[in-house]
């Protein structure tokens, strides 16, 4: 079987943590197989769990309509989730439960290899202190950045929730999109002399 049906097919059947007890479905990442680009949300919400299909809800509708705007085509990206199955209503998913799902992430990245991840908020960075073992900080200190750790990048964003319970963040995470379609077609034609020329880049090294 192909390496992405065999993760998702363990996603799906997946007990390692409480939020099995409540889940309807477990939500699996999509998209393009083979992606420059990946993005990691947070979690599901109530019609991502209905429906089994990440981003669907009113933060999807944004995060497609921003992607939009900016040129982004969200059939070559792919999209992903820090934890599978939905948390307690109204709650960020635990410490615990994003350590127990970040292997799951951590399969992800080595099977799609993309150049380019885009953790939005601080379950994903969180999540990505697992898989990288580093701490980025909180997502208010590092949106915007864009951070180079061997041959990948990673570009935090503000999660599209956060930008929907304020709306006074919706130019900057709209702007911040149109760069990322600009770096997105830099890192496919420059070399990486260009790419350190033409963007401020924040060297890191993983644990
Ligand atoms: S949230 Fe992740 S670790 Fe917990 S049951 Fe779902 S798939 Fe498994």
């Amino acid at each position: 079987m192909d390496p992405l049906q065999e993760l998702n097919r363990e996603i799906q059947s997946c007990k390692r943590c409480d939020l099995f007890f409540s889940r309807r479905r477990a939500v699996c990442g999509t998209g393009d197989p083979k992606p420059q680009l990946m993005i990691i949300g947070e979690a599901p919400g109530a019609r991502e769990d209905e429906t089994g299909i990440p981003f669907v809800g009113r933060s999807g509708r944004l995060l497609r309509e921003v992607m939009g705007m900016a040129g982004l085509d969200i059939n070559t990206v792919y999209i992903s989730n820090a934890v599978r199955c939905r948390p307690k209503i109204g709650k960020s998913p635990r410490i615990s439960e994003i350590r127990k799902c970040s292997n799951f992430l951590r399969s992800e990245i080595s099977i799609l290899n993309p150049q380019i991840l885009v953790p939005m908020g601080n379950s994903p960075l969180r999540s990505l202190r697992s898989v990288l073992g580093i701490d980025f900080g909180p997502i208010s200190e590092v949106e915007g950045i864009i951070f180079s750790l061997g041959n990948i990048f990673i570009a935090p964003q503000y999660h599209p929730a956060a930008i929907l319970r304020n709306p006074k963040r919706y130019e900057r995470f709209k702007d911040n999109f149109s760069r990322l379609r600009e770096f997105v077609d830099d890192v496919r034609r420059m070399d990486s002399g260009e790419i350190e020329k033409n963007y401020r880049i924040r060297h890191i090294s993983g644990a």
